[in-house]
């Protein structure tokens, strides 16, 4: 889920010593240079696009958006984007209530519709001034909102581009910006309201929280960070979150051995009720957790943020071409997202192990608690992870959700991941691991402006990272649905999988929610109390146990015991909203865990230290020593 960048670089070659003998050296060419760059530059430059965001009516969730297009063709097209953020068509056009335009003179424009998201412009030639009206109250770091409390945009849901002038640089004013209330975003400042971004692209990766938000910054390793909260203070620590936050981005600029960016911010809401996400971006996330899950679950928060803050690499940097350009007009398929979602959630258990947020036995666990959540889904052996990938845009489908249709690219692309990280280390005998295949795609693919070719391109850096031909694995477990030989890879690190059949409780239905979004029942069991109750496929569940139900319901699901009585509210079509209640039944259920082997030969017991620390065992010929320099910290500021 996501959208496009051009990396922009921090680090330039330069003069590191002798700045200013260097600098005089330089000086006559230098000169020379920006003459010749500024004449390039007057005729290349197409002309601003200015926008004025209105922030017209917070409590009607209204904002008004003004386009002023500099003079050009006589005849233009504007755009407003189908998806965003998740990889769904949502149509955000649905909510533009009225659009006009006029010239710069104030004499009205004749402006018609094309297709539902496009707009036609006559007479143009010495620009245009179109306003339209919005209607934007979508909650969470996929959406767009205003309320009474906020703002935040993804402004891709709610700003047009014009078609003729996508790649122009653009100016963003805010309007009518509720007295106490400041805005936090990575686009660069021209004052407190005033915003520009190089293209509508880089815009539109640029999320805006509005509102009177705390905000805590700090430095680390040579980069500037910003956290912005916007949640009640008493439902949070800020200092435990900027300590952790600190913690991860070192380990994880530290692991990459790269630093693409001078500042990043982190945008988090913390709200009572259903939430659960991140949205990454490339100089920033949005992120969404309950409150709840904040104090009581503070893995969720590292865990997800880590996810978010690896994209800024995988997804943003690394990327595949199939998602480039972005087609904002309809579906962009590509194979890769069990590679850009899945290996960013493997990726994320080695940050936080190296980070010191989670030990050894908690990482087996979770991939234990994978391996379980894959092979329960009968859909594992027909659907790949391929197929998944591009399978993604059915995923606002309740019926896509259900097991025996469905897996997830997140879950086997996670396990793939890890299994492509033994299999790299076993054929290059520890020489090297994942993190050398995403360092090469990094140095050779993305500090390049290249994009890499789906899972021909992990392929090809696996390949070049082990000098081994793993195209079996590909073929088998990518491509292809061939049950994964957990054991014949977990060998090398001296584990084993060993089922486990437990009584478990049956509440006789499962459910399914889509990304942040509502929780759906997506099967009843026939014959089971539940159905006897009145639960119906298509039923919303509003609350289990008395609690909203979100994130946190799977885990209040699994402390069930059969025969305890389960209450669940529900809205649906046909009887409104309405409780049920039923006595859970039990089944007998598999589940998977990591076990070590009997025996351990020093060899394994090696191999697995190094790939717990996410290392190859001794260095391959082309690989970068560490930056082991301690990270600077300069205090914490609260603003
Ligand atoms: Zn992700």
């Amino acid at each position: 889920m996501t959208i496009s960048l051009n990396s922009s670089r921090s680090s330039e070659p330069g003069c590191p010593v002798l700045l200013s003998r260097c600098l005089r050296k330089r000086a006559g060419i230098l000169i020379l240079v920006l003459i010749l760059s500024l004449a390039t530059l007057s005729v290349a430059q197409s002309p601003r696009v200015s926008y004025e965001i209105s922030l017209t009516s917070p409590d009607q969730h209204l904002v008004e958006v003004q386009i002023i297009l500099p003079p050009g063709a006589s005849q233009r097209e504007l755009q407003l984007p189908v998806w965003n953020a998740l990889y769904q068509v949502r149509d955000f056009s649905q909510y533009i209530n009225w659009i006009h335009a006029k010239d710069r003179a104030g004499h009205p424009l004749a402006i018609r519709e094309l297709d539902k998201s496009r707009w036609q412009i006559q007479s143009a030639e010495s620009g245009a001034v179109v306003n339209y009206q919005i209607y934007v109250d979508s909650p969470g770091p996929f959406g767009a909102q205003l309320n009474t409390h906020h703002a935040f945009f993804n402004l891709a849901q709610i700003l047009m581009y014009p078609i003729d002038a996508r790649t122009a640089p653009i100016h963003v004013h805010l309007n009518q910006v509720p007295a106490g209330w400041r805005i936090a975003t990575p686009l660069t400042s021209a004052s407190s309201s005033d915003f520009d971004a190089p293209d509508y692209d880089r815009l539109v990766d640029s999320p805006l929280e509005i509102s009177d938000f705390q905000e805590s910054d700090f430095d680390a390793s040579g980069g500037h960070y910003r956290v912005i909260i916007d949640s009640d203070p008493a439902d949070y620590d800020m200092a435990k979150i900027v300590a952790a936050l600190h913690k991860i981005v070192v380990a994880a600029t530290i692991w990459m051995n790269d630093r693409p960016f001078d500042t990043y911010t982190f945008i988090y809401h913390f709200p009572h009720g259903p939430a659960g996400g991140g949205m990454e971006h490339a100089y920033s996330t949005a992120i969404d957790l309950n409150a709840d899950m904040v104090n009581k679950t503070f893995g969720a928060l590292t865990g997800v943020t880590a996810h978010e803050f690896f994209h800024l690499w995988n997804v943003k940097r690394i990327r595949p071409q199939t998602l480039e350009p972005v087609d904002y007009t309809k579906e962009n398929y590509t194979r890769a997202l069990w590679f850009s979602e899945g290996v960013t959630s493997t990726a994320e258990g080695t940050i936080q192990l190296r980070a010191g947020l989670i030990d050894e036995r908690q990482y087996f666990s979770e991939l234990g608690a994978q391996i379980t959540e894959l092979e329960r889904r009968p859909a594992h052996l027909t659907q790949s992870a391929e197929e998944s990938s591009i399978d993604a845009w059915l995923e606002g489908n309740a019926y896509y959700r259900r097991p025996e249709r469905s897996i997830s690219y997140y879950n086997k692309g996670e396990l793939l991941g890890v299994m492509l990280d033994l299999a790299v280390r076993e054929a290059s005998h520890g020489r090297a691991s994942l993190r050398e295949v995403l360092q090469w795609m990094n140095v050779n693919d993305a500090q390049k402006g290249r994009f890499f070719d789906d899972s021909n391109g992990v392929q090809q850096a696996a390949e070049a990272v082990s000098h081994a031909d793993l195209g079996w694995f590909f073929t088998k477990y990518v491509a292809g649905t061939e049950e994964i030989p957990w054991n014949d890879f977990l060998r090398s690190v001296g584990l084993r999988v060993v089922q486990l059949e437990t009584a478990v409780a049956d509440p006789g239905f499962s459910a399914s929610r889509n990304f942040d979004g509502p929780m759906s029942v997506v099967a009843v069991a026939p014959g089971s109390e539940a159905e006897r109750a009145g639960l119906q496929v298509g039923d919303v569940i509003l609350e289990l146990q008395g609690k909203g139900a979100g994130q946190e319901s799977r885990q209040d699901m699994a402390r069930l015991s059969p025969g305890d009585s389960l209450t669940v509210k529900v809205r649906s079509r046909r009887a409104g909203e309405h409780e049920l209640k039923w006595k859970v039944g039990g089944r007998q259920e598999i589940s998977y865990e990591l076990k070590d082997l009997d025996q351990i030969t020093a060899e394994q017991q090696a191999r697995r230290g190094a790939w717990l620390k996410g290392e190859a065992q001794s260095a391959p010929e082309s690989s970068q020593t560490d930056r082991t320099e301690a990270p600077s910290t300069k205090g914490t500021t609260a603003k």
